[in-house]
């Protein structure tokens, strides 16, 4: 299906998402914010509502972009959360699974019974994760892995998590192997849990792979294809994260757009200020392009092309997008912004991260001149 259309059931979707953002994930913010909650119950509904899953719940490329759009035009931190759960692990497990492994993971994830994590930085690893240091050794058919993640979005909470470790220090690359991790079984631990600057409630911690054991069963896709997956589960991460962006844009757009309208200084409203409007008629074109961009990545997705050019795009954009319009948005509402009574520093404290994970500014920059140079 074409977004660009306005299908019905792309409407309706939307219209449903947002309903349910505003009723139930709004009034729980103020308690992730202060005390960095992770809100079980919100995803428990979101699973009701056949939100979790992605393709495997026939949630296209599409239509997990609107779903992570409009949880982030309220909760970004949430976005973040369904982001990785969906696109990364459910989708990752849907394309490369064998029918064994997606009978096994896949009922439990689409029911948000369990939550997924997707496991590839370390600390010498992060932009290069072919320097990444975690490594199995095969014994039989067993796989005994050792090695240390940092910053695992939803480890705390996984069950499952694809985790990436290499079987030859000299060849990282062909060697690879994704790995579907059991955080119940021995020789799994979670190490710290990293203190962020926003995206409260969303929490990334480091694990810890102590001699942990797992089967050939547990390999995901082809042996010693490990990089390639992770490399194509990102493109898929990365329009999740553009959605995320672009989400959280509008919501820091519309909340500085009804302020402009009400407050007043010398005896106007500050919205009838051209510089005021400049600032938001910036705001609204670039998140206009933000979403054509996002929506034509998916589009791609879902008709099967090769999305890795449009997927970065969509997300070097709709990232910096987010920083531009969180920085004018707290402009626009002056010493208010800056208090933390005000929710517009949230949005600008959540905006910052955006062009770091799933890929930073400048990776993307190398990808897309990869693509047009090749
Ligand atoms: C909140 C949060 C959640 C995260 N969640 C996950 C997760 O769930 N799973 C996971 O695996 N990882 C996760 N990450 C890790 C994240 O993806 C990495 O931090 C990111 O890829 C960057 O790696 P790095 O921090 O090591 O930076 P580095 O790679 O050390 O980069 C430092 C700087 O150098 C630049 N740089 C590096 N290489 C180049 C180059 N070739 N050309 C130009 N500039 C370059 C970078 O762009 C950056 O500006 C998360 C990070 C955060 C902050």
């Amino acid at each position: 299906m074409n977004f660009f259309e306005h299908k019905e059931e792309y409407e309706l979707l939307r219209k449903t998402i947002r309903e349910f953002a505003e009723r139930e994930i709004r009034p729980i913010v103020p308690k992730m914010e202060s005390e960095n909650y992770f809100p079980y119950e919100i995803i428990k509904k979101l699973a009701n509502l056949g939100m979790l899953g992605g393709y495997a719940n026939s949630i296209d490329t599409t239509s997990s972009s609107i779903i992570i759009e409009e949880i982030s035009r309220v909760s970004p931190a949430i976005g973040v959360i369904v982001s990785v759960h969906n696109t990364l692990v459910c989708n990752g497990i849907y394309e490369f699974g064998t029918e064994e492994q997606k009978r096994k993971y896949l009922p439990e994830l689409i029911s948000g019974e369990s939550i997924g994590a997707y496991a590839l930085t370390e600390s010498h690893a992060g932009s290069n994760p072919l320097e990444m240091k975690t490594y199995y050794k095969k014994q039989g058919n067993k796989y005994i892995i050792n090695g240390r993640k940092i910053w695992i979005t939803n480890g705390p909470q996984a069950r499952y998590i694809l985790l990436y470790a290499i079987g030859d220090t000299e060849n990282p690359k062909n060697s690879m192997n994704c790995f579907i991790i059991d955080t119940k079984r021995e020789g799994f631990s979670i190490g710290i849990i990293h203190n962020k600057l926003g995206l409260k409630g969303a929490h990334s911690c480091e694990i810890i792979l102590d001699n942990y054991i797992a089967s050939e069963d547990e390999i995901l896709g082809k042996e010693k294809e490990g990089y390639k997956i992770a490399m194509k589960l990102l493109t898929a991460g990365r329009i999740g994260i553009a959605s995320q962006s672009l989400g959280l844009s509008i919501g820091a757009y519309e909340l500085a757009l009804n302020y402009a309208k009400q407050r007043e200084q010398f005896g106007k409203k500050i919205s009838e200020f051209q510089m005021i409007q400049y600032y938001l008629s910036e705001m609204i074109t670039k998140i206009t392009a933000s979403k054509l961009l996002t929506y034509y990545a998916s589009y791609l997705k879902d008709n099967n092309r090769n999305a890795r050019l449009e997927a970065s795009m969509a997300k070097l954009y709709a990232s910096e997008t987010a920083n531009y319009v969180v920085d004018r948005a707290l402009q626009i509402f002056g010493s208010l912004g800056y208090a933390m009574d005000f929710d517009i520093q949230r949005y600008f404290r959540d905006a910052r991260v955006l062009t770091i994970y799933e890929g930073t500014s400048e990776i993307q920059r190398v990808i897309i001149a990869r693509e047009i140079l090749r």
